[in-house]
């Protein structure tokens, strides 16, 4: 597992706007990190950027040792996790979770072998000869995160990825991505909008307003000095 480290992260769009200004904090080895604000105050933008899917306008990064500001997406050793699934509709779930591994010129045996590793910690074992269609939305999401399981990234990058399911399956999953934080010991950086999602998960949270950090704190101390 890796630390990230962001030293005054900056980035400007094209269009002027600024949607992250001078953030600086650093995401600890195996740590779980929320990033909670608003709709539109530079979460998004953030996560982006550790995922190398934003460019960098000013600023470092670094995941590990190694600066990769300029380092393409897949050699950062990172997986993201979207809010919406992303899954292949004509894939059974087997096909889903072993595609990335494939594409990466993995072998049969070893793609078999970690498919079945994802499927047994998330429990898709029984579900693995279906299509997406076939299934609940929370298996949908146990599928996505199984996809990023699968490829044994150093750093977790969530993007919002339960506001997609209805209250009674998010705080279930919510139970889910904890108790699998807990057992993969890995780093995770998790977005959010919603502050009871941010307060029950994250080790520490980086508050955001505007593009910039207002606070960054666990969330006891939060919660004792909003
Ligand atoms: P959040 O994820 O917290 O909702 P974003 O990171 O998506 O916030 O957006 C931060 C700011 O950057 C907002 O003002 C948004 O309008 C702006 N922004 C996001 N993406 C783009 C883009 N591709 N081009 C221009 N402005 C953008
Ligand atoms: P490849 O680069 O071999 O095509 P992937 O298909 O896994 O590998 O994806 C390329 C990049 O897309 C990743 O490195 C990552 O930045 C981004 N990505 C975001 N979310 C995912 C995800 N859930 N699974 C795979 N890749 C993702």
């Amino acid at each position: 597992m890796a630390k990230v480290i962001l030293e005054r992260l900056r980035k400007v769009y094209p269009n002027d706007v600024v949607g992250v200004d001078d953030a600086t904090f650093e995401v600890a080895d195996g740590e779980l990190l929320v990033l909670v604000g608003p709709s539109g105050c530079g979460k998004s933008t953030l996560l982006r950027m550790i995922a190398g899917l934003e460019s960098i306008t000013s600023g470092t990064l670094r995941i590990g040792d190694r600066v990769v500001n300029d380092v393409p997406p897949k050699d950062r050793d990172i997986a993201m996790v979207f809010q919406s699934y992303a899954l292949y509709p004509h894939m059974t779930v087997a096909e889903n979770l072993g595609f990335a591994l494939k594409l990466r010129g993995h072998d049969k045996a070893a793609v078999a072998a970690r498919v079945r590793e994802a499927a047994a910690v998330l429990e898709l074992d029984a579900l693995l000869a279906r299509k997406p269609a076939a299934l609940s939305g929370g298996q949908r999401q146990r599928v996505a995160l199984g996809r990023a399981l699968v490829r044994h990234p150093q750093v977790f990058l969530l993007d919002e990825p339960l506001s997609n399911l209805d209250a009674k399956l998010r705080g279930g999953m919510r139970v889910e991505i904890a108790r699998l934080h807990r057992q993969l010991g890995a780093t995770m950086v998790y977005v959010t909008h919603d502050q009871i999602e941010a307060m029950t998960l994250g080790q520490r949270i980086v508050v955001l307003r505007d593009g910039r950090i207002q606070q960054i704190d666990t969330p006891m101390a939060l919660y004792e000095r909003p």
